[in-house]
Parts: C-alpha cells; sequence; structure tokens
C-alpha cells in the first residue's frame, strides 16, 4: 500500500459550524484527524497539522515554510506522496509557490472545502479522500502540484476559485481540468505543459498588486513610490493595455529600477503587445514592463517575489515570465 503524508494548514476543511448562531470557526480540535481509520484503507496515511489557520492569514513567509516541510517529509521518510488541505480563498496561490518551489516527481496535492465538517453536504473528507487517492495513483508522478476538488483535478497554473460558495467553486479558465475522478477510478486526459521551478531560500521581496479600471490616473502609482515595493503586477485591461493617464506615473516606477509584470484583468486569454495607442501594450512594452504569459494576478505576484530573490534584471526576468 502506498503511504501518503497528509499536512493539514486550516481553513474551513478544518472547521466546525455553531448551529446556534451559524458561525464558522476552528474550535481547537482538527476535525479530519479524527477520520483517519476511515482513510485507512485506501493508503498507509500519516498525518500532521503544520499551520490551523484560515487561508487569508496565509503568507508568502507560511508557504515558504510547508515547502520547506514537504521536502524534509519527502527526503527522510519512504513517502509516496504528499496531501495539502488548505483555505480555499488563498489555495490558488499557495499551490502556485509551492509548483515553482517544490523539486520532486512524487505527486503533490491540494484539497480544500466549501463547507465546514458538520455542515449538511459537507465536502471535506470527500475531497479529502479523493485528493488522497489521486495523490497514490502512478499517473500523478511528474505532474506539478495539484488541487483536488469535487471530482476534478487541476494543475496549480491554471486553477482558480470562480465562486464564493459553490462546491464547484475551483476552474481553470480556457484550459479545464487535467484530469477527473470518479468513485472508482481516477483519469489523467490532459497533458502538463512545461514547468520551471526556483529553489529559492528566502521569500523577502514586496510585490504590490493593482487591477486597472477605466478613467484610472497614476495617483496610486504615485502613492506605491512612496512605499517599499520591490515589484509590481498590474491586470491590465483586455490584451494587455492601460488608460493613458497613468503611463507617467508607471514610467517613474521603472525608473526607480522596480520591475513591473502585466497581465490581464480578462479572465482568460493571454497578453500581446498589440496595439501602439498611448497606453496600448506596444508602447507598454518599450517602456520596459514585463509580459506574463497566461498568469492571473495573484499567481504572477507569487512569481515576482520567487523570480525576485534570484534577480531584479527585467532583462533575466522577462523570459521567466514567457511561459
Ligand atoms: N475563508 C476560508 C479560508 O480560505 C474559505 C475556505 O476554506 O473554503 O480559509
Amino acid at each position: 500500500m502506498k503511504r501518503i503524508m497528509i499536512i493539514h494548514t486550516g481553513g474551513t476543511i478544518s472547521m466546525k459550524e455553531d448551529k446556534a448562531t451559524g458561525e464558522v470557526n476552528t474550535d481547537g480540535r482538527h476535525p479530519l484527524q479524527e477520520l483517519n481509520d476511515m482513510l485507512g484503507n485506501v493508503a498507509e496515511i500519516e498525518d500532521e497539522v503544520l499551520f490551523y489557520i484560515p487561508s487569508p492569514h496565509m503568507t508568502p513567509i507560511h508557504m515558504l515554510q510547508l515547502g520547506r516541510r514537504i521536502h524534509e517529509k519527502l527526503a527522510s521518510k519512504n513517502i509516496d506522496g504528499i496531501v495539502v488541505t488548505h483555505g480555499t480563498d488563498t489555495l490558488e496561490e499557495t499551490a502556485y509557490f509551492l509548483d515553482l518551489f517544490l523539486q520532486t516527481r512524487r505527486p503533490v496535492v491540494m484539497t480544500g472545502a466549501m463547507r465546514s465538517s458538520n455542515e449538511i453536504g459537507a465536502d471535506g473528507l470527500y475531497n479529502l479522500l479523493t485528493a488522497i487517492r489521486v495523490a497514490t495513483c502512478d499517473e500523478a508522478q511528474d505532474k506539478g502540484v495539484l488541487v483536488v476538488m469535487n471530482d476534478e483535478i487541476h494543475t496549480a497554473k491554471n486553477v482558480t476559485k470562480t465562486s464564493t460558495s459553490n462546491v464547484a467553486t475551483f476552474q481553470s479558465p480556457q484550459y479545464g481540468p487535467i484530469g477527473i475522478t470518479t468513485k472508482r477510478d481516477v483519469f489523467f486526459h490532459h497533458k502538463l505543459s512545461r514547468r520551471d521551478s526556483y529553489p529559492i531560500q528566502q521569500i523577502s521581496k514586496n510585490v504590490a498588486l493593482v487591477k486597472a479600471y477605466a478613467g484610472m490616473d497614476g495617483s496610486m502609482f504615485d502613492a506605491l513610490r512612496e512605499t517599499n515595493i520591490d515589484g509590481l503586477v498590474i491586470e491590465a485591461l483586455g490584451q494587455g493595455n492601460l488608460p493613458p493617464a497613468t503611463v507617467d506615473s508607471i514610467k517613474k516606477l521603472l525608473a526607480m529600477n522596480i520591475p513591473i509584470v502585466l497581465v490581464s484583468r480578462c479572465y482568460q486569454g493571454i497578453v500581446q503587445d498589440t496595439y501602439a495607442y498611448e497606453g496600448g501594450g506596444r508602447k507598454l512594452r518599450e517602456a520596459g514592463i514585463i509580459f506574463a504569459n497566461g498568469l492571473t494576478g495573484p499567481k504572477a505576484r507569487i512569481k515576482l517575489m520567487v523570480a525576485l530573490e534570484m534577480t531584479n534584471n527585467p532583462t533575466e526576468l522577462a523570459p521567466m515570465f514567457d511561459y
């Protein structure tokens, strides 16, 4: 039987609903740790509670600690795969960080829940069981970090939370899931595109994320000059364009050697330097802005934080955002 290590970090999957008030919170005892007996016939399970926090409390420092813990477990024990339980709000950021950080061929699968452990229709135990089944699957090797929820398997790079409350919240817009699970089997139906990994030692850079809107001016970017940011990600309009009134302020940030990465606020498609009008992508690229290929704003921010641990030279950073 395969040996799977479960690392709990918190989130709704670890919480209970107070039946009197309807409030959802932790109560000091992780509900899923009592269920290991039920999980025992799928794999040999070892588990630990690394953090017990809602995922809006998760920081890049926690992500690095989690990544190191996974490396320790994979190095020190005969573990075939790792399952991480996590709150769903920031799950995709932790998943993508781990995808960039971890150096392993063994399956690393993340899961969570939209309903707490004692709510009607609670999805946590089912998702955990499914995640363990995927982690035991030979085909899950070499696929980077996977996210398993609601009978679907998603790549860390493409998955995003799309609904505030629906159990089918995790989707991979444009690409779809890489596989599905049924009661009996695990099926992978897509190949993984190229993955990159960065063995960083620390995560210390301050990267801001700003979303563009019609009529935006430079004031937000001017305010950022007064902060200590090391990098900036902008969710631009459409194919990668910005309102013209932002451009001078953005150029001042570039002149301060602050790398700026552009993604689109559209939830599908990639940014390209198509338009040559003022604020258009062509002009932004000429000014020195880096275009990220198909990442969401929060994920481009994680990647820029990781990349800045190696270089802040835009010429070296740009190719890292090509895929
Ligand atoms: N707010 C919760 C969290 O991310 C939501 C969840 O876990 O589903 O911790």
